[in-house]
Formats: C-alpha cells, structure tokens, sequence
C-alpha cells in the first residue's frame, strides 16, 4: 500500500457534500421512519414520549424533535434496572441481538442483525483508511463495544483486520512488523507506547500510515509527533458506546464532521434547550439506529459546534472537539469514572474518613491517584492494599492509593478532581 492517496476523495460522495436543505430532508425521512418504529417496537421509547405528550407525528421535524426532552446516559443504569435488560429501549427480540456490551454504570446495549449501525464507515475513509490496508485494532474486545466498532467498519471499507486486543506491546510490535500493518486504531496513549518500544526493541520503524485514534483525548502536541516524526496520519472521532461514532475528522483536522446518520445538537446540559452554534453545551444526538433508537440522548459531554465551510468540501457541520464533561463523571484512560464508584471503593475500608480521585497526566498517559484520609490509628499498610485492589475491581483501572495526612482534603471536595490539562 504504497503511495495511496489518503487525504482526498469520499466515502460517500452524494451524502458527504449534501446542501443544507437536502440534508434536511435526508435526516427527517429517516427520524420520521426510526420514531414510527420506536413507538410501536420500543416501550421505553413509548413512555418517554408519553410523559411528554408527544405521539409519533410530534417528532417529524428537526424541531419537533426538540420537544422531546433529553435523556441523559447517567439515568440509563436505573431506566435498565427498571426494565430488563434494556430499559424498554431495544426493538428487537433477544434471538436477533447479536451481542450485548457492557458498559460501566453498568449500561447494557444490544447490538442487533443490522451492519453498520455505529456509521464509523464514513469517519475511517475521511481520516485516510483504504480498502487493501492491514489495521492493528489494539482496542480491547471485551464488554465495551469500542474494538468491535472499528472492527466491523473496517470490514465494511474493505481492511483486513487484526485483532489484537489490548496489552503485550512487544507482541503488538512483532505482529505489525510481520503483516506490514498499514492502519492503526487504538488509544493515542497506546500508539505511543508501540512507536517507542519498537525503537527499544530496535527493530526499526513500524509500517503505519495512517491511525484512527479514541477513547482519550489526542493533544495536538502528540498528533504532531506521530505525524511529522513517524509519518502516521492520525485522526479521532467521537463516539459513545450508545450512539456509535457520530463525529469524525478529516484530512483538515480542524473540528469533526457530524455524520449524516446522527442528529447532533449542541444543548442546555440542564433544561435540554438547543443552544445556536457556537455556544457551549452538551452534545445530545439522536441516532438512526433501528435496534436501540436513542433519541434525544444527552452524552454529558461538553463540546461546541461550528457549521461554517470545511476546505475539504464536506457540507455537514464540526464539533469543535471536546471541552469536558457536563456532570462530575470523568473518562481516564479511556473509562469513565462515577463518584459513585469513589463512594464504593472507599466503602471497602472500614475508617476512611475522606476520600478523593485526583486524575492528572504524566508524557501522555492518564493518571489515578485515590487519596484517602484514615482514622486515628489505623494502619495504612493493610488499608492501602485493600483499596488498590477495590480501584481494579470496581472503576477498572490500575490507580495508586496515597494515604494523606487527615486534614488533607477539604471538606466537602469533589469526589473526582480532574487536574488534567489540554493544551
Ligand atoms: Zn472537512
């Protein structure tokens, strides 16, 4: 795969360059085809609609959409419990779902008959992946739907896929080397470590051309290095587990794309109010998905909107990457974090009287660090191994304990202190 022009042509040419008002005709025919659905296969659809006064006719237009009020992501682990397995929001029964990905919380989302239904397609030819390339997928296969996502749409672009999971680097480094792996998709933090511990392992360079990177931010510092120093093509997209990918860069990484099969708005994180382009606000998107129609579903993600004209040609508008969480929960390294679950950890310890998650960043790596004041006496030794292995088992994720003079955390601190800056 030498010498593949990356950086132009479409995936999709007749949807990517639509006009503004043959995009709007495109959304609404497929959003009045998905709520029709919804309502007659999707009982917890039905009752939010309900509860809102809404029928199916109510939500037709891009604006009568908005009527609909948000439903956030940290409501659906009660909505679940509430309804088994799904929370009343799956159309299919459960002989068609394919797999169901757990995510934290936890969140259960069911993968049906259909193919294609994260639109990740679209965002991977515009980030400069080709039919022909060999693809590393470091992203781990287990519960989150992450490596299966790109597995699938890789697939469907005409890549041949290696699924390597997650961890043993130098293996990772072995197997790139061996089958000329064109393509990498993982974590930013990931792809660093397997440039240099090929560099360690002196086997000379890796064979990448071209990375789809996720799950964590991608600081323009790192992406120069991968760019200018290793020659990789590197571009993020966002997505959730919930609503597939509905943003992607292009070859001018200057804000992402908004896929033509999502209706994404820029929201009100409190009242649900679209917000006008430009303004901050939580990213709410509704999905054409037709086995877990979300719509309406408010990420908690904060992020901005820009709908001015892209140098690439596509016409949809970008959002202007990622500027935080609009509730307390956190991602780190690719996992989001509750204060809950800092809740839960600390409850494993008999005398912790204060606790707290401070996440900072160290050479492109996320850290975690779970402080924790003790009562008069108590031995921290015992306590620290305890907890250490509570952080593995409730938050999924290695984090140090750090046992802090008692006095140390303010009282009434957040739960999780996110220090981490972006550029
Ligand atoms: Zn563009």
């Amino acid at each position: 795969m030498k010498n593949v022009d990356r950086r132009t042509g479409y995936y999709d040419k007749a949807k990517e360059t639509m006009a503004p008002a043959a995009r709007r005709r495109y959304q609404e025919s497929w959003l009045r085809a998905l709520v029709a659905m919804a309502w007659e296969r999707a009982p917890g659809v039905r009752r939010r609609m309900e509860a809102a006064g809404l029928g199916p006719k109510g939500l037709s237009s891009l604006e009568g959409l908005t009527r609909l009020p948000v439903i956030k992501k940290s409501a659906m682990p009660d909505l679940q419990r509430a309804d088994p397995p799904f929370g009343g929001f799956c159309t299919v029964p459960m002989k068609q779902v394919r797999r169901i990905f757990v995510s934290p919380g936890p969140i259960f989302e069911p993968l049906g008959p259909e193919v294609g239904s994260w639109h990740m397609e679209t965002g991977l030819y515009a980030g400069g992946f080709r039919p022909g390339d060999v693809v590393l997928n470091t992203f781990a296969y287990h519960l989150t739907p992450a490596a299966h996502m790109l597995d699938e749409a890789l697939n469907l672009l005409g890549c041949t896929v290696i699924p390597t999971g997650v961890g043993n680097t130098d293996y990772q480094v072995q197997i790139a080397k061996a089958v000329r792996a064109a393509g990498f998709v993982g974590t930013p933090s990931f792809l660093m470590t397997v440039l240099k511990r090929a560099e360690e392992m002196g086997v000379g360079g890796l064979p990448f051309q071209v990375a789809q990177v996720g799950a964590e931010a991608l600081p323009e510092s790192l992406r120069r290095t991968f760019e200018e120093q290793y020659g990789i093509m590197t571009r993020q997209g966002f997505g959730t587990a919930d609503i597939g990918m509905v943003a992607y860069e292009c070859p001018e990484k200057s804000g992402m794309h908004l896929v033509d099969e999502a209706i994404v708005r820029v929201c009100d994180p409190q009242s649900g109010e679209p917000l006008p382009n430009g303004q901050i606000g939580e990213l709410v998107a509704t999905v054409n998905h037709h086995t877990y129609p979300m719509l309406r579903f408010g990420t908690g993600d904060l992020t901005v909107i820009d709908d001015s004209k892209c140098p690439c040609g596509r016409t949809s508008a970008r959002m202007l990457g990622w500027r935080g969480r609009a509730d307390e929960v956190t991602k780190v390294r690719g996992m989001f974090i509750h204060p809950r679950q800092a809740d839960e950890v600390a409850a494993r310890v008999q005398g912790v009287l204060r606790h707290q998650v401070v996440v900072t960043r160290k050479e492109h790596q996320d850290l975690m660090t779970f402080k924790v004041e003790l009562a008069e006496g108590m031995e921290a030794g015992p306590a620290k191994s305890v907890l250490e292995a509570a952080v593995r088992d409730v938050m999924k994720l290695r984090g140090e304990v750090e046992v802090v003079p008692k006095g140390t955390i303010p009282e009434g601190a957040k739960k999780i202190d996110d220090q981490r800056k972006w550029d």
